[in-house]
């Protein structure tokens, strides 16, 4: 038998398969998605089985054998090794990179394996019992050297036994105290006869004990059941009737119990948009819907009960949201509906954690998945439906190699899986909504509010008025007095600080120096807690000078508007005022998220103060203002979905506002009113935004008009990385037609990261047969030739930004 591998060295003529024989002990446990060790050149390393076979081309003595085998139950499903060969050509990464993505990241960490009983002991074959002996789980390794692990495969495949997982790091894995009752009838029975008769208790658990001979309990439950006290218990396990055995329990990672929710009545919109996914579902087809419903209009409530049918049909669902740690009142909802169905993949879970939560999947035991991106590649394998949350947002795009887009993915899967994809969005991404237009996917739209509550009103503040009638605060007049109102009225708000695009930095008055990271070309960041500069690409340091690098000015000082300088003045302003306070700072411990929405949601704050992590899902029926205190930040950035962007987040944020009974109201503060993103967002209308962004699009032959490659190449010297970038330009401009448009080398917006130069270039077109070939010989020129100068270059065929 031979074994095709993948193996895990990322070079590229390596990027096929090889081929190894399967010694002949291993022949019975060797399936397709097992990883294995292999000898590869001089050296031992990781791969992955990507299929068996009889054949090969490879010459009889050349043929190396498989060195170890690391799984006997596969890791990956036939259905993972199929979409990481499409990974591999829609996004020309290495095969290898694709297969490893879709894994836990516990799985390539140091772990330890070890087989529990699930079953009972005589089930198992004679040989596995004697290693055993009376224990309820022995370490892998165990088996691996007894030469067992044939019958441990089998014995898996009986459901007798499991094979669970260990991450090293993790520590202690997090056993509980149980009691099993002994196995044995008859020794039972001897015991309760020995019992002298005035011990009434002892006998009568004795007794009841032989009935219920092998049963595990924690000793609480079995003392509460048989009503005795924990001194008749120890009396009969000194007698051997029954002994304490360690259990390893699931690391929960929910604090809190959810309630149960119930579905709740429709609203016409929602029925009409939930029958069609419904028969999308029965007639098995993979229909992509764009749902497109205003903040609040209930999407989540379609979302719910769509995944309630695909549960009574005994499927699976796999529910993406953008960025699960910042919106735990989404993964609530889920718990609520479907609870201990549900896992999360929480991306403050620890790599056990995860691990433990992905082999609920792997086994079955939940049927419903909520996480971000990578949860796309769950490893269920009767999925009924997928479902992208805030379908608009650039989270869903992987920047790393493999960069796939989490929408591709889950589109693929459910052509796999003959079943439908909902994505749902207020503010859906151009392309998506365009593809909608063309019926390429199915729109299904909610244009109201679900509980009739009209959308809140938006003022567009112009703040340049503000400054000519001597008002120099970050707040509006406007703005002040609706916070004064609601101050007065216990009503709650959000005020809302667009940092997207913008830092607090240290200037120099005099010169205008802007102190700079040293290794890359970014200002550094001021954080007055450390008081430091630190840099947010590279991490570097420093402390904060007392005077200007340049010119050794005094007058040298932090500028721009922080959450905490907002804070500090909001409690200048209205001394009354409780200020709640959300961004990387305050929400850097696992759980503290939770905490301060917790918090606000029992009212213990008038007002939440937050950057980009408060303006999505949050659901509170007492906020009744939303301030956005700078809206043009994001308008800045070199990027042509600047505008989409900006028009996104005003419109989510927005929609916190007024979602139950109270009305609500939103105050946008701007510098550039006149700007079609900010003034359409009064409206919180999609689609005037759509049509007039769509025009800027076409005019600028932007997606989704045209399709864009971003090519970057770096290097530490800024002539190697020039020279390098002019020769990928130069020979895209040779093999690609006339009407592909190639623009560049430009030096990147942040032209240096970590001491590496980037050039970049941009490619735009409509339809060009010729394109995967010809940067799949770009990519092999680097790889072969260009990798050894010390370049860099990578391609990514849908950038998130640019
Ligand atoms: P979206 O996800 O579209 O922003 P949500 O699903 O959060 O909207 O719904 C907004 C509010 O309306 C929530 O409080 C939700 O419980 C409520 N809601 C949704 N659907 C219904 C319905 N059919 N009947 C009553 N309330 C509903
Ligand atoms: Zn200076
Ligand atoms: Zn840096």
């Amino acid at each position: 038998m031979i074994a095709q591998v993948i193996v895990d060295v990322a070079a590229y003529p390596v990027d096929r398969p090889f081929d190894y024989a399967v010694p002949d002990e291993w022949q019975a446990l060797v399936e397709a998605g097992c990883r294995v060790k292999v000898p590869f050149g001089p050296r031992n390393v990781l791969g992955f089985i990507t299929a068996l076979k009889e054949e090969t081309d490879v010459p009889q003595g050349k043929l190396k054998p498989l060195s170890q085998l690391l799984d006997i139950e596969p890791v990956l499903t036939g259905e993972m090794l199929q979409l990481a060969q499409w990974m591999t050509k829609q996004t020309l990464c290495f095969e290898i990179d694709a297969l490893q993505v879709m894994l836990p990241s516990a799985l390539r960490a140091k772990y330890e394996k070890t087989i529990h009983l699930t079953g009972t002991l005589d089930e198992l074959p004679a040989e596995l019992q004697n290693l055993f002996g009376n224990k309820s789980s022995i370490p892998y390794k165990k088996v691996e050297v007894a030469g067992l692990l044939k019958s441990l495969k089998y014995s898996i495949g009986q459901g007798i036994v499991q094979i669970k997982t260990v991450v090293k790091q993790q520590g202690q894995v997090k056993v509980v105290r149980k009691l099993k009752i002994l196995d044995d009838e008859v020794k039972l029975q001897q015991i309760a006869a020995d019992i002298p008769k005035r011990a009434k208790k002892q006998v009568m658990v004795a007794e009841w004990m032989v009935d219920h001979k092998g049963a595990i309990f924690t000793p609480e439950e079995f003392c509460q059941t048989l009503d005795i006290t924990t001194a008749v218990l120890n009396a009969l396990i000194e007698k051997g009737a029954a002994t304490y055995i360690q259990e390893e329990v699931y690391r929960d990672p929910f604090t809190k119990n959810a309630v149960k929710t119930k579905p709740l009545a429709l609203t016409d919109e929602q029925e009409v948009a939930l029958q069609q996914i419904l028969t999308a579902m029965k007639n098995e087809l993979p229909t992509t819907f764009l749902l497109h419903g205003i903040t609040g209009s209930g999407k989540t409530e379609v979302y719910l009960q769509a995944i309630q049918s695909t549960l009574e049909k005994g499927k699976e669902a796999i529910v993406l949201v953008p960025e699960i740690s910042l919106t735990p009142q989404m993964s609530e909802r889920f718990r609520s509906r479907f609870g201990e169905l549900v896992a999360v993949l929480h991306s403050g879970l620890s790599k056990g954690e995860k691990y433990d939560e992905w082999r609920k999947i792997q086994r079955g035991e939940v049927k419903v998945v909520v996480g971000a991106r990578s949860a796309v590649f769950a490893p269920f394998t009767n999925v009924g439906l997928f479902i992208l949350d805030e379908e608009h947002e650039s989270t869903y795009k992987q920047e790393d190699s493999p960069r796939y887009h989490a929408r591709d993915v889950a589109i693929w899967r459910s052509e796999f899986h003959q079943c439908p994809v909902i994505l749902g969005s207020a503010t859906p991404s151009l392309e998506s909504f365009a593809r909608a237009k063309k019926q390429v996917y199915t729109l299904l739209t909610l244009k109201k509010r679900a509980m009739q509550q009209s959308l809140p009103t938006v003022e567009i503040i112009d703040m340049r008025e503000q400054l000519k009638n001597g008002n120099r605060s970050m707040f509006s007049e406007e703005l002040a007095e609706a916070i004064r109102i609601r101050l007065e009225k216990k009503e709650q708000m959000v005020l809302f600080l667009n940092r997207r695009g913008f830092s607090s930095f240290v200037l120099c008055r005099d010169c205008g120096t802007v102190v700079q990271c040293k290794n890359c070309d970014i200002s550094m960041t001021y954080h007055r807690s450390q008081e430091k500069l630190k840099c947010h690409y590279c991490g570097y340091e420093e402390q904060v000078p007392h005077e200007c690098p340049e010119c050794q000015s005094e007058h040298i000082r932090f500028f721009g508007t922080g959450t905490q300088k907002v804070e500090s003045e909001i409690y200048k302003f209205f001394p009354e005022a409780r200020v709640l306070r959300m961004d990387v700072d305050t929400t850097r411990q696992k759980g503290s998220h939770e905490r301060i929405l917790d918090a606000f949601g029992r009212g213990e704050a008038d007002i939440l103060l937050g950057t980009q992590m408060i303006a999505k899902g949050l659901d509170f029926p007492n906020i009744t203002l939303v301030g956005v205190l700078s809206a043009d930040t994001s308008l800045n950035l070199p990027d042509f979905r600047a505008a989409e962007r900006t028009f996104q987040l005003l419109t989510q944020v927005s929609g916190r506002a007024g979602r139950h009974n109270k009305p609500g109201e939103v105050f946008i503060q701007t510098y550039t009113p006149e700007h079609y993103a900010i003034e359409l967002s009064k409206e919180q209308d999609y689609e005037p935004f759509y049509v007039q962004e769509m025009q800027m699009r076409q005019r600028f032959a932007y997606p989704p008009y045209y399709y864009v490659v971003l090519i970057q190449v770096t290097h530490e010297d800024v002539l190697m990385a020039a020279e390098y970038a002019g020769k990928a330009v130069d020979w895209l401009r040779m093999q690609l037609s006339q009407n592909v448009g190639i623009i560049g080398p430009t030096a990147a917006s942040i032209s240096r990261v970590q001491n590496r130069y980037r050039y970049q270039c941009l490619i735009k077109y409509k339809k060009e047969p010729n394109l995967t070939a010809t940067l799949q010989q770009l990519i092999r020129m680097y790889r072969t030739d260009w990798v050894k100068k010390g370049i860099q270059l990578t391609v990514d065929l849908d950038p998130s930004s640019i």
